[in-house]
């Protein structure tokens, strides 16, 4: 039955754990390698062929053999970060997800659009410069991953900052003091339910290092706040909250049917965002796939260990997706 399909990725992000979730459901798996990671990759041998790759840029011209084997795309964030959204959306493939609402997702002011028709709060955003007038971070446009954003409190602060990125498309955005949490969600377009399937924090350099500096230092050393991640801890948020956080979650799919076509946002995805004091949720981002967050559950997650009873990855999560899709003969149902 799996044997139709195989499911095939690019060998980073969250590689290992899609690949291992399509073969812990019974799939063949195909990875799409630059030359200097096959070692690596080939290491763990979670995949049954591999494509040599050099970026995941060159998918449109991989795309005709990925379909011969009739193998299924997952994308992950590499694919936004490095490729060309144009050539995802174009490029004839079989995509898990619906590429409809990528430029939903990657533009900041349509995804702010998404997230307020999605009754949903979100930080402040500042239209120029000249009228900062609290804590203020700057962010670029893409998944960056937080790289080059910085924090600034007024006009000439910002000119200052801002000289080493000129040209690049920038958001002024209200910075808000809680805790910055990431909490991935799985819609199933088959039940129509959005399960929560666990979160994470970020370790972003520099901002959580600085903590451990006396603040005289970070005064005397001029030291700048940065947001570049470099990886993710397990983080299980009270259980209190994760009702209306699930709710959140719905009213964000809910509202991409409208914002798309009828099946909208669907397969894993993650709203990023603080819990201030009041415990208030606000999002300042979306990612329509897997997130990288997941990678610290790939022997499962707090939530699926309850629901499914076995280790359910994130990866895993989308394989069994697609082997109930092509079980009941509805395969066009999980792919856009
Ligand atoms: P990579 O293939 O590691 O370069 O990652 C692809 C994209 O995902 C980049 O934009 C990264 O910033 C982002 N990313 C990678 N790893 C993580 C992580 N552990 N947490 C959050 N974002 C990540
Ligand atoms: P993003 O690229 O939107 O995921 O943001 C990268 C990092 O910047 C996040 O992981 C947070 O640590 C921080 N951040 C982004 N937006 C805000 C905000 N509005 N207030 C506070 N921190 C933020």
């Amino acid at each position: 039955m799996a044997e139709s399909y195989k499911i095939a990725t690019f060998a980073s992000h969250t590689a290992l754990q899609i690949l291992k979730g399509a073969r812990d459901e019974g799939f063949g798996t195909v990875l799409l390698c630059p030359e200097n990671r096959k070692k690596f990759y080939s290491s763990f041998s979670l995949a049954d062929k591999t494509i040599e790759t050099e970026s995941i840029g060159e998918l449109d011209k991989i795309a005709g053999q990925l379909n011969k084997e009739n193998a299924i795309i997952i994308p992950h964030g590499s694919f936004v970060a490095y490729g060309s959204l144009q050539k995802l959306i174009e490029t004839e493939m079989l995509y898990f997800g619906n590429r409809k609402i990528l430029p939903w997702e990657s533009d900041r002011q349509k995804e702010r659009e998404w997230l307020k028709k999605a009754g949903i709060m979100v930080p402040r955003l500042y239209d120029a410069p000249e009228k900062i007038d609290s804590p203020v971070i700057v962010k670029f446009f893409g998944a960056e991953g937080g790289k080059g954003y910085f924090l600034t409190k007024n006009q000439k602060d910002f000119e200052q900052k801002i000289k080493s990125s000129k040209g690049k498309a920038y958001q002024l955005q209200e910075y808000i003091v809680g805790v910055p949490i990431y909490i991935h969600y799985f819609h199933s377009p088959l039940s129509g339910e959005t399960e929560i399937m666990s979160c994470d924090r970020r370790w972003e350099t520099n901002v959580d290092a600085i903590g451990r500096i006396a603040a005289k230092d970070q005064i005397d050393l001029s030291l700048e706040s940065s947001y570049t991640v470099v990886g993710n801890a397990p983080l299980v948020i009270r259980e209190s909250l994760l009702p209306e956080l699930l709710e959140i979650g719905e009213r964000v799919v809910e509202t991409s049917k409208k914002l798309v076509d009828k099946k909208g946002l669907f397969g894993p995805f993650c709203l990023e965002g603080v819990l201030t004091p009041k415990m208030e949720f606000y999002v300042f981002e979306v990612s329509a796939r897997i997130v990288a967050g997941t990678n610290v559950y790939i022997n499962g997650t707090p939530y699926t260990w309850l629901k499914y009873n076995k280790p359910v990855s994130t990866g895993r999560r989308i394989a069994m997706e697609i082997k109930q899709a092509i079980k009941e003969n509805r395969i066009e149902e999980v792919l856009g």
